[in-house]
């Protein structure tokens, strides 16, 4: 690929696509080709936009290869990247459709990761999960939007059997002060870091405590009522604005942080040389 985007973007907006006239491109990585990759201008800034987070089929959470999606935006040559997540809400008092810039992430466990072993092994460095030069340009579009963004969210990374959250694990997040729940921060932000690429993220939240009671409530009555599911396109839009006004905006700018943090140890041996003997 000759072109070179200066930034990289997951997200499924078939109107970006066509309004920005973006192409289809085929990236390869070590585990396979990605296909779903869209490259162009927007507003005069290269940009990758890859199409959500499954290559070919749909899988659980815990399949996903963040791994494949991250080398794919590596050797594209890019190095910042911006998540687009819809999310489940924790507390009662903000509703469907409320949208965030997010500030921290919260692991809850059973990881899954596809290492290659052609690389040596490290932990990232997620003390501040996300690049603070990325997430302030965020910030700054998001107080251009004409509906409220909440700035330094907090993002808990559930990863259960496929189920969504129980009351009680809301009611728990929510004492905790945290606010969104989704599956799939933790492992391309774990990933990106472990790359060295920039990466902040945006979120809108598709469903809250109330509307998950609701519609429970409604089948015990028997009263057909529509799953909340239909309106994620509409909850879509407002990430995507907030997308297009950061690239609106954008000038270079180095970061002097998420390309340093590496921990990489290329000397690891199992043992000493010395008792190979
Ligand atoms: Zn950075």
């Amino acid at each position: 690929m000759n072109f070179k985007p200066e930034i990289a973007i997951i997200m499924r907006s078939d109107e970006v696509i066509k309004e920005f006239n973006l192409k289809r491109v085929t990236i390869n990585t070590s585990f396979g080709p990605v296909h779903r990759c869209f490259v162009g201008k927007i507003y005069d800034v290269p940009v990758l936009v890859i199409y959500g987070r499954f290559n070919s089929e749909k899988v659980p959470s815990s399949e996903i290869n963040f791994e494949q999606t991250i080398e794919a935006v590596k050797n594209s040559g890019c190095k910042k990247l911006i998540g687009t997540f819809v999310v489940g809400g924790i507390n009662p008092k903000m509703p469907q459709g409320s949208v965030y810039v997010l500030g921290d992430l919260v692991g809850m466990g059973n990881y899954n990761i596809h290492w290659n072993q052609n690389e040596p092994f490290h932990n990232a460095e997620m003390y501040e999960p996300f690049c603070p030069i990325l997430t302030k340009k965020l910030c700054e579009a998001s107080e251009k939007m004409p509906f409220p963004v909440k700035q330094d969210a907090t993002y808990v990374s559930f990863y259960g059997y496929p189920r969504i959250e129980t009351k009680k694990e809301l009611e728990f997040y929510n004492r905790q002060g945290w606010d969104i729940v989704g599956q799939t921060c933790d492992g391309e932000a774990t990933c990106a870091r472990l790359n060295q690429i920039c990466y902040a993220a945006v979120a809108v939240q598709i469903d809250d405590p109330n509307s998950r009671k609701d519609y429970v409530d409604n089948l015990k009555v028997n009263k057909k009522k529509n799953q909340y599911v239909e309106t994620i396109k509409s909850c879509r839009e407002r990430t995507t604005k907030i997308v297009l006004q950061f690239l609106k905006d954008y000038k270079e700018e180095s970061c002097p942080v998420c390309s340093k943090m590496s921990r990489k140890n290329n000397n690891f041996r199992e043992f000493p040389d010395y008792f190979y003997e």
